[in-house]
């Protein structure tokens, strides 16, 4: 018997390209047939054929107090019945702002924008209109949204596919975006001395989740900071993903390091188009219609989306909100490692906040060389393994997982459970 969801696929690939709107779903890395949702409610998740799931990916990581939570749903439907969009600035707006400026006081000004690739985008050209330079300083397996000068070996959904950088993006475009390993202080020192004065500005995820999961190394981010301030370049802290997530206020909270520049998303908008950038105010003062870099969006600040992000981002601060979401994260990644071991597979994991890695390697890796020495197959054995369980991870071996504050001690335990016997089917392999 056909199922729905393989009906649903085979439509869509006749009039969207893989059948997908954004390549990681269509499950290229692990093979199968994507998963259709039809409903979601805290930490499950419901097919189209009305499989139950425990979601880990939580929409890449907005629904971080879970899928459908009434305050959020409530309050989504109260404000649309005041119209969708004005396309003029409303006061939810100045409430957004002053949330991200608490929540971030390095963000002293900040502008909305629907997307994190917009967020990123923007900054950079702001970083550029600021100080009058081209060159931007990336890390290899980093990504920052698809805008073409970020696309130069980037992470996500380009690793799944093996390519280091897409085709559509000018040489010449690309040609001003340097590349640098993670963690790697030394080349970090090298390269700002010889062109660190025609730097504008170097953009990071300060808490790598599109490779798989990367700490980052105190020493490598502090050097970075000084290095930046040395030599006039913006700092960008592209916490898209770590924002709210592996701490209340950010990577730049729980590591104790400054940015000039922050991008945010995902948790940022609760499941609703929602990005920012902000930082410093003589920066952001560049910014159109105050400065000379252009800047705009027609559903920028919209009423509804920004509804949902300011309801998840009141959510997340009941006290001890992260201490818990860290936590039942880190029981999920311990019984994890410890089933592994038992069934002899080699297997490291590990967590940040509300985020964790996974990985068929000896030990965690902290730079795209090491990520890439992981066992492919085996963990595409062990997602299949646990999909059939009801188990939703990251379709690739190259993706952080999000756990949000819906998971309970249930949850976690159902999960390492299936765990077992997916390790076991590794190690039949
Ligand atoms: C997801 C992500 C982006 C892109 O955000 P979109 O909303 O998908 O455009 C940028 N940077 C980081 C670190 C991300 O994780």
């Amino acid at each position: 018997m056909t199922s729905i969801n393989q009906i649903l696929f085979e439509k869509s690939q006749q009039l969207i390209p893989g059948g997908v709107n954004s390549p990681v779903r269509a499950f290229r890395s692990v093979g199968g047939t994507p998963i259709f949702f039809k409903r979601g409610l805290g930490s499950k998740l419901w097919d189209v054929d009305g499989k139950q799931y425990i979601d880990y990916i939580n929409s890449w990581g907005p629904m971080i107090v879970g899928h459908a939570h009434p305050v959020v749903i409530k309050a989504v439907q109260e404000v649309a019945e005041n119209s969708l969009s004005f396309g003029a600035p409303t006061g939810l707006e100045l409430e957004m702002a002053e949330l991200i400026n608490t929540l971030v006081p390095s963000m002293e000004q900040v502008r909305l924008v629907s997307s994190g690739t917009e967020a990123t985008m923007s900054a950079i050209r702001v970083a550029r209109g600021f100080t009058g330079r081209n060159k931007i300083v990336k890390f290899e397996g980093c990504y920052h949204g698809h805008a073409d000068a970020l696309l130069v070996k980037a992470g996500s959904g380009l690793l799944t596919f093996g390519e280091p950088s897409s085709a559509g993006v000018p040489a010449d475009v690309a040609a001003h975006t340097l590349t640098l390993e993670y963690n790697n202080t030394q080349a970090l020192r090298e390269l700002f001395s010889q062109v660190g004065d025609e730097i504008a500005c170097v953009i990071i995820e300060p808490v790598v989740g599109n490779m798989n999961l990367i700490v980052p190394h105190m020493e490598f981010l502090q050097t970075l900071r000084e290095l930046c301030t040395k030599h006039g370049a913006v700092l960008i802290f592209d916490e898209v993903m770590t924002g709210f997530r592996v701490h209340l206020g950010g990577a730049q909270a729980l590591y104790k390091v400054k940015p000039d520049m922050t991008t945010l998303g995902k948790v940022i908008g609760g499941g609703l188009p929602v990005g920012a950038f902000g930082g410093r105010k003589d920066i952001m003062s560049c910014l159109a219609p105050l400065g000379a870099v252009y800047q705009a969006g027609t559903l920028s600040g919209n009423p509804v989306a920004v509804t949902a992000g300011i309801k998840t981002l009141e959510l997340i601060q009941a006290p001890d909100f992260h201490v818990k979401l860290a936590a039942q994260t880190k029981k999920l990644v311990d019984g994890l490692v410890a089933v592994a071991k038992e069934t002899g597979v080699v297997f490291s994991a590990q967590s940040v906040g509300g985020m964790f890695g996974l990985y068929f390697s000896e030990k965690c890796p902290s730079s795209f060389a090491e990520v890439m020495q992981s066992n492919k197959p085996a963990f595409n054995q062990f997602f299949h393994a646990m999909l059939e369980a009801g188990i939703y991870l990251g379709p690739s071996a190259f993706e952080a997982g999000f756990v949000s504050a819906a998971h309970s001690d249930e949850d976690i335990a159902f999960t390492i459970e299936a765990a077992r016997k997916a390790f076991q089917s590794v190690a039949a392999m």
